[in-house]
């Protein structure tokens, strides 16, 4: 589930589930959905919190 928008991974689509994002947020794995990885990819890149986005 994506920790931004909320939008499920459908466990059928693995061509779209390769595109997901998996993040560590303090020892916690974060997932985000490929619209929300190209959106934030620069704040993933800077290591921002999310809180900052
Ligand atoms: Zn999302």
């Amino acid at each position: 589930m994506c920790s931004v928008c909320g939008d499920r991974q459908d466990p059928e689509d693995e061509m779209r589930a390769l595109t997901w994002v998996r993040e560590n947020d303090q020892g916690r794995a974060r997932w985000l959905c490929p619209r929300c990885a190209s959106r934030h990819v620069r704040d993933i890149e800077s290591k921002l919190p999310v809180e900052y986005w």
